[in-house]
């Protein structure tokens, strides 16, 4: 019996640890358990990798002295030779690469590896000579080439962060007000790191990056966008820039999208290659976007990046500016060199459905610009902050005629929906999460009972029950559906008392319910995420806790058991 039971553990938890066992048998055998267990395909990878890995160490294979590169992929040299930091060792790797199989792209990976080590032989000051990409690649078919902002915006002017101030039924939503404080603090400290000191440090003089700071930038779009100016203002803008428009009722992709990079192109160098000439703005586009990461803005984010020619990082739970160090040959021209980025925006995002952090930045390379450095955020994920209404901003009435044919879609008639669960309103939300696994229909029995035994409670669930196959007996099957989800793309609840059991408390479902005065967890693993925004972390089984709490709350004794499992 191995030390180790996968079927004991989720996926996110065996990663670690399986890196830990160096017995191929012993790893034989936990691979035998999760075929006779759950059988889950991403386990098994995980663990066949790790015997596929020691094998090879055994075999010898691996050591870049020796091994057979002939037997190798270029995806396998390339990584090998990521790892190796000897230039002599890797000038044999070549040798017999040129001997052997001599396959252009190994060597050039080989190469540039040498060259990370050994610093480039080119001139460091040389030009990358533009080659347009019709040129470099005439074999290709190159769709964007009819699309001027492609290639050849180098050293253009970029200011200003835009924020996207989405709308529903005429009045902001909350992310809205969100992104607005959160752009707020980026550019107060951007002005200072950036504006200001640079201003001092060059003794006072205006050139475009010192002297003028940059704004938060409000973007409001709709029938009665006007009437949220004093508004956005209030939660931090410093120039409002509005389009009003009857047909912009409801949000339409193609109108908002045109909007918004109209406004975005406006004024500067290219009023005259056809966008509007305006006296508000006279740099080349945004330096930064925000989108909110709801289902339009969503949308809109994707379409407005990609018709700006620039990229989107989606989905992003933190957001900061800084300079970064980059060695990346694309972006940096040659291989082995560093260049310094000023102002990236660091745009942070969960991956692995909340497990690990990816930073996005938007880089430029050379002869090509890429602004503005869009992110879409998470809603919740940034404080809500204090209105100002002492605040002032300009405003800017944008005015740019709207072509019939934008209008594809009619809306004839809407209803707003009156069913569903409302779990907002509730003193007390008792949620469940795939620790109901073992047994899901007594999970949400168990669950119902506690939810029974407080006067104003109602039963949530993570989008984890959703997403899984469980079968459940008919008489809970209707409690499980998407109406019940708490999370980023389910209901935002803010009860006295939120009772998180078997949640592992990724962000999505965090932001869902961190606003809860209490926040009790239930979980097996005492260093679940959840912990981390819990008042109470009761470690157990949720089929053994929650009867035990179902009892004391009946008995008007659940302070006495949160103590008790406090001190525990
Ligand atoms: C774009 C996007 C949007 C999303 N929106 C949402 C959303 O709105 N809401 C949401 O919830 N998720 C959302 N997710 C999914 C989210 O990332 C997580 O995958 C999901 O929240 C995990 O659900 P879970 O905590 O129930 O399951 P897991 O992550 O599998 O956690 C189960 C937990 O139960 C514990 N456990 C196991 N057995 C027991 C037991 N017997 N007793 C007690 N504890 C036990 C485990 O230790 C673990 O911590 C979204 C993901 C994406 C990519």
């Amino acid at each position: 019996m191995p030390e180790i039971d996968p079927t004991e553990y989720e996926i996110a938890e065996l990663g670690p640890k399986i890196k830990d066992v160096d017995d191929a048998d012993e790893l034989r055998e936990m691979l035998e358990l999760e075929e006779e267990g759950e059988d889950r395909a991403p386990v098994k990878t995980l663990i066949e990798d790790r015997i596929e890995k020691l094998e090879a160490e055994d075999d010898g294979e691996g050591d870049p002295e020796s091994v057979d590169l002939s037997e190798m992929t270029v995806a396998d040299i390339a990584n090998m030779v990521r790892d190796v930091d000897d230039a002599a060792v890797l000038e044999g790797v070549l040798e017999r690469e040129r001997e052997g199989k001599d396959r252009s792209s190994a060597i050039t990976q080989i190469e540039n590896r040498i060259e990370s080590i050994e610093g480039s032989d080119e001139d460091e000051d040389a030009e990358v000579e533009y080659v347009p990409p019709e040129e470099k690649y005439p074999e290709l078919d190159h769709p964007t080439n009819d699309k001027k902002w492609v290639e050849g915006t180098v050293g253009e002017e970029y200011r200003d962060m835009w924020v996207y101030c989405e709308t529903q039924a005429g009045e902001l939503v909350d992310v809205s007000k969100e992104m607005l404080g959160k752009a707020r603090e980026l550019m107060d400290q951007y002005n200072e790191d950036y504006v200001v000191s640079e201003s001092e440090a060059s003794g006072g003089s205006e050139d475009s990056s010192s002297g003028e700071e940059e704004r938060v930038v409000a973007v409001l779009i709709g029938d009665e966008a006007s009437d949220l100016v004093e508004e956005v203002t209030a939660y931090g803008a410093d120039l409002v820039v509005y389009h009003e428009d009857d047909r912009l009722e409801r949000f339409q992709h193609t109108p908002y999208t045109e909007i918004f990079t109209d406004m975005s192109r406006a004024g500067g160098d290219l009023a005259s290659e056809g966008h509007e000439d305006v006296e508000w703005k006279d740099y080349h586009e945004p330096r930064y976007t925000v989108f909110p990461a709801t289902n339009n803005g969503r949308d809109l984010s994707a379409l407005v990046q990609g018709a700006l020619d620039s990229g989107l990082a989606s989905d992003c739970s933190g957001l900061y500016i800084e300079n970064a160090m980059i060695s990346n040959p694309a972006k940096v021209g040659n291989a082995g060199d560093k260049k310094e980025f000023e102002r990236v925006l660091h745009m942070k995002r969960p991956d692995f459905s909340g497990f690990e952090y990816s930073t996005i930045l938007c880089i430029d390379k050379p002869n090509r610009d890429f602004h503005p450095q869009g992110a879409s955020v998470i809603p919740g994920s940034f404080e809500i902050p204090e209105p100002d209404y002492e605040r002032e901003a300009e405003v800017v009435d944008y005015e740019m005629a709207l072509d019939d044919d934008w209008f594809q879609v009619e809306v004839t008639e809407f209803d707003r929906l009156t069913g569903g669960v409302d779990l907002t309103g509730n003193d007390v939300v008792v949620a469940v999460g795939r620790g109901i696994g073992d047994d899901p229909t007594k999970g949400i029995e168990l669950a119902l009972d506690l939810v029974d035994a407080f006067d104003h409670a109602d039963l949530g669930l993570s989008r984890g029950v959703i997403t899984s196959s469980y079968a459940f007996d008919s008489h809970v099957e209707q409690y499980v559906t998407e109406e019940r989800q708490i999370g980023e793309s389910g209901q935002v609840v803010e009860p006295d008392v939120y009772i998180a059991a078997g949640i592992s408390g990724a962000i999505q479902h965090k932001v869902g319910c961190d606003e809860s005065d209490t926040i009790i967890a239930i979980n097996t693993n005492p260093d679940a995420d959840v912990r981390d925004f819990s008042n109470y972390m009761i470690e157990g089984d949720l089929f053994e806790v929650l009867p035990r709490l179902t009892e004391a709350v009946e008995a008007g004794e659940l302070g006495a058991v949160m103590q008790e499992a406090s001190d525990d």
